[in-house]
């Protein structure tokens, strides 16, 4: 119960309650009016860079299988000291053999098990010429104006295949996650790990104990801890697969044996799949939810351009955070039911672009949910596919929805009050996040005052030039100053 009071104390505080004592303006509206005009005088650039030292809270939707860019694939997999002593093959060949796409990685065990045939259209990764691994690095990357929804859920996955059962690879993507996002001053990562089925290099099966340890472990490494990121894992179930029950089991079980590090379950995959629909699995969570003390469930649902009551009833399965929601504007009686509540709409704005679920940002609902009161934050689901960073999604929803300091404030201070993350540790992120926030302000307002005005208005890290390939063609002026 004590918990439970604080927390709800600190979410009561206002904006302006809490930047009150460390704000150089008197009222909220004059910091916003202040920010206004001083974000108005910079460059794209500058704003980029202004947001991607912007302090950021957290990244609530993040796959962490899909937050690696292809380079870092590439580089892993040819690394054997950082990849466990793994070797990799993949498919160059269209042969007759093997049908599975082009790219389609194995790893030495399976690669041993093929027919001659089979083999010949594979090579070593590392043997790759300059174009196939250029191709490679591509192929698991959104990056063409014909790839869409059918490609992602189709072929990168596929793709990809082995190389995301290797504990030791996925363990240095999640390092290399929380160095790029130290960069971009964030502060707690909450990503989807799933450890049931990782592979050892000679094929055989990894207990999921022992995969996770050697995720832990790097948790615990000094590279890690250098870079100041809280990370928790959700676990997630694909929703049309086909033994939901034992799935379930066992990764409630999981779960609850490991909360020190697990706080989530999450239902991913695409809904218009019949066989993922969300009251398919009520009965199961109702009975595991008889057996473990409380699991708290982030949840996609939404995901489509169509009308339909997937959030609503994934709310009745007990979610508190909805991933995408993009259609929750269509289902009138769940967008009131939402508004000024407790769930949280995690919104993806470029996974959405991408995956063309809305045909441009005027036609997304973010700004009509930011602005009425249903709770939302900025995460980047599957980054790595899509080239891009958290800071590109700040810039997107900043440059084309006019966020007011308040309501950058707002995402940010969100992605870590609707964190999953344990009450003690949440407090004290949030505190430090504050006050990372009223320096950060206090900051650019001494940098506005100077005279003369510096013509690099970044007050931390202004070495730092971090851009996406998403960015660059989205806005090619942010990277051409
Ligand atoms: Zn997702």
């Amino acid at each position: 119960m004590l918990f439970v009071v604080r927390t709800l104390s600190i979410f009561s505080l206002s904006f302006f309650v809490l930047f009150a004592r460390a704000s150089p303006f008197p009222t909220e509206e004059e910091t916003n009016a202040w920010f206004k005009q001083y974000a108005h005088s910079l460059t794209d650039s500058q704003t980029y860079r202004l947001l991607q030292q912007f302090p950021k809270g957290g990244d609530l939707h993040h796959h962490l299988s899909g937050s690696a860019y292809g380079k870092w694939w590439y580089e892993l997999a040819t690394n054997q000291i950082l990849n466990g002593g793994y070797r990799y093959f993949t498919k160059i060949d269209n042969g007759e053999c093997v049908s599975a796409p082009s790219f389609h990685t194995i790893s030495n065990a399976t690669y041993s098990t093929l027919t001659k045939c089979e083999q010949k259209q594979y090579k070593a990764l590392g043997e790759l010429s300059q174009d196939q691994k250029r191709a490679f690095i591509h192929s698991v990357e959104l990056d063409k104006p014909e790839e869409g929804r059918d490609e992602f859920f189709g072929f990168h996955w596929q793709r990809l295949n082995e190389l995301t059962q290797n504990p030791y690879i996925i363990a240095q993507v999640l390092l290399k996650n929380m160095q790029l996002y130290q960069l971009e001053n964030m502060r707690y990562l909450e990503t989807q790990l799933n450890i049931r089925f990782m592979k050892r290099a000679d094929g055989s099966n990894f207990p999921a104990d022992e995969a996770l340890q050697i995720v832990t472990d790097m948790l615990e490494s000094e590279a890690a801890k250098e870079t100041g990121i809280t990370v928790r894992f959700q676990y997630a179930l694909v929703r049309f697969t086909n033994n939901i029950e034992e799935q379930l089991d066992w990764i409630f079980k999981f779960v609850d044996a490991n909360r020190k590090w697990y706080v989530g379950v999450n239902l991913v995959g695409r809904e218009d799949d019949p066989r993922g629909h969300p009251l398919r699995f009520l009965s199961s969570i109702t009975k595991l939810r008889a057996q473990y003390p409380a699991i708290r469930l982030s949840f996609h649902a939404g995901e489509s351009e169509h009308a339909d009551t997937n959030i609503r009833d994934t709310l009745l399965l007990g979610a508190e955070r909805i991933g995408h929601g993009i259609n929750l504007l269509k289902d009138p009686s769940t967008y009131l039911l939402m508004r000024h509540n407790r769930y949280l709409i995690e919104t993806n704005l470029i996974s959405n672009l991408k995956l063309e679920y809305i045909e441009d940002l005027s036609t997304h609902p973010f700004p009509q949910l930011l602005r009425t009161g249903v709770p939302t934050a900025l995460s980047t689901d599957d980054r790595g596919m899509w080239n891009a960073t958290l800071t590109d999604e700040y810039y997107l929803a900043f440059t084309q929805f006019n966020l007011s300091w308040s309501e950058l404030v707002t995402l940010s201070q969100n992605s870590i009050k609707y964190g999953f993350l344990q009450d003690e540790k949440k407090e004290q992120l949030l505190a430090q996040l504050n006050k990372d926030l009223a320096k950060f302000l206090a900051s650019l307002v001494a940098r506005d005052n100077q005279t003369p005005k510096s013509s690099e208005p970044l007050p931390l890290n202004s070495n730092t030039k971090l851009y996406s390939g998403f960015i660059c063609e989205f806005a090619p002026t942010v990277c051409q100053q």
